[in-house]
């Protein structure tokens, strides 16, 4: 393996890992590019460095500059390492029902945390609207905006799509994930459209989300609510405008962990909620496409950043979720 020639580089270039359980059940192959292996720990980063390094080039964010962004918590931390990494500042704007692991990771990277209460996106308190005002009201600032900015998704049309399509020698027939910004979905999905025309791309969505239904019926409209952190989105984002969709997949809180909890006891890896229900949408796109194929998805972030949440048997029956076998064994004293 050559050497990385400075820590920006290590950003993107993720593993394709083949899922043994899901593969067996669907008698699909399910594969899933490993984004929690990214320096600051998620898929987030790739959009950071694009959106960053854009701002960079169109004049935007100078020297000395200020990033401002508000965030479920990754693109902040994949924010702040680039910042880090290039000499700005971070301000990152974070709904407190996020996690605290999520937010002392901000911290410890030098980013001023603001916490904003939980409110949806018609208040302007909401965490968008927030880290727009301060980015308004502070000198030498630049706003990520990552949901409505576009070099976003560029970084999954030049960076992971062109990795999947590599990674596959090209024989993938479908590909699936959630939506936060909808960077993810649309960038990989247009760019593997241009590759492949007759590609199936889907859209597994929480509860909680209008993407579903609008993608079915052309109406925002959501139902039920989900505690999944980074995914779950209520518009048609900048970026999710013109996002190739042929078919999408309503998944629950309860599918997802019990993908989490089966990837972690059967394959040893330890992730995210917003990953298993890009799991659990993989293979019912498997389902709907019949056994044979080759389906790809997104692990999008580490589940030692949901220790105290996903991986805490008391948080799981707060929130009315089954406490796994496996962590309530872990649970019982000795
Ligand atoms: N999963 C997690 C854990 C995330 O933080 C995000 C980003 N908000 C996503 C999935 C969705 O990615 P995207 O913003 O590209 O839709």
């Amino acid at each position: 393996m050559p050497v990385i020639p400075n820590s920006l580089a290590l950003i993107g270039n993720t593993p394709l890992v083949r899922l043994a359980g899901p593969s067996a059940e669907t008698g699909c192959e399910i594969l899933a590019k490993c984004e929690f292996m990214n320096p600051g720990g998620s898929v987030k980063d790739r959009a950071a460095l694009y959106i960053v390094e854009d701002a960079e080039a169109n004049g935007t964010l100078k020297p000395g500059g200020v990033i401002v962004e508000g965030t479920a918590g990754n693109t902040g931390i994949g924010l702040a390492l680039v910042a880090n990494a290039k000499g700005y500042r971070t301000i990152i704007v974070m709904p407190e029902t996020q996690s605290r692991e999520k937010m002392d990771t901000l911290r410890a990277l030098g980013a001023e945390l603001v916490l904003v209460p939980a409110a949806p996106y018609s208040n302007p308190g909401h965490f968008v609207h927030t880290s727009r005002r301060i980015a308004g009201e502070t000198e030498n600032a630049l706003w990520a905006d990552q949901f409505d900015n576009t070099a976003n998704r560029m970084a999954h049309i030049h960076t992971t799509a062109p990795e999947i399509w590599a990674q596959t020698a090209g024989r993938v027939d479908g590909f699936i994930c959630a939506a936060g910004t909808g960077g993810t979905i649309a960038g990989v999905g247009m760019a593997l459209k241009e590759r492949r025309e007759d590609i199936v791309i889907g859209l597994a969505d929480p509860h909680g989300a209008s993407l579903y239904e609008y993608y079915r019926s052309g109406e925002l409209k959501a139902e039920g609510s989900s505690v999944a952190e980074g995914i779950g989105q209520g518009r048609i984002t900048g970026n999710l405008e013109g996002a190739p969709i042929d078919t999408q997949f309503r998944i629950s809180d309860a599918e997802g962990l019990a993908q989490v909890h089966r990837l972690l006891m059967e394959e040893g890896l330890c992730l995210g909620l917003s990953s298993g229900i890009n799991v659990a949408g993989a293979m019912a796109l498997a389902r709907q496409m019949g056994p044979g194929h080759t389906i790809v998805t997104i692990l999008c972030d580490s589940g030692f950043r949901y220790l105290s949440s996903l991986y805490n048997p008391a948080w799981l029956a707060e929130k009315g979720l089954a406490v796994p076998p496996s962590l309530a064994a872990a649970g019982a004293s000795r």
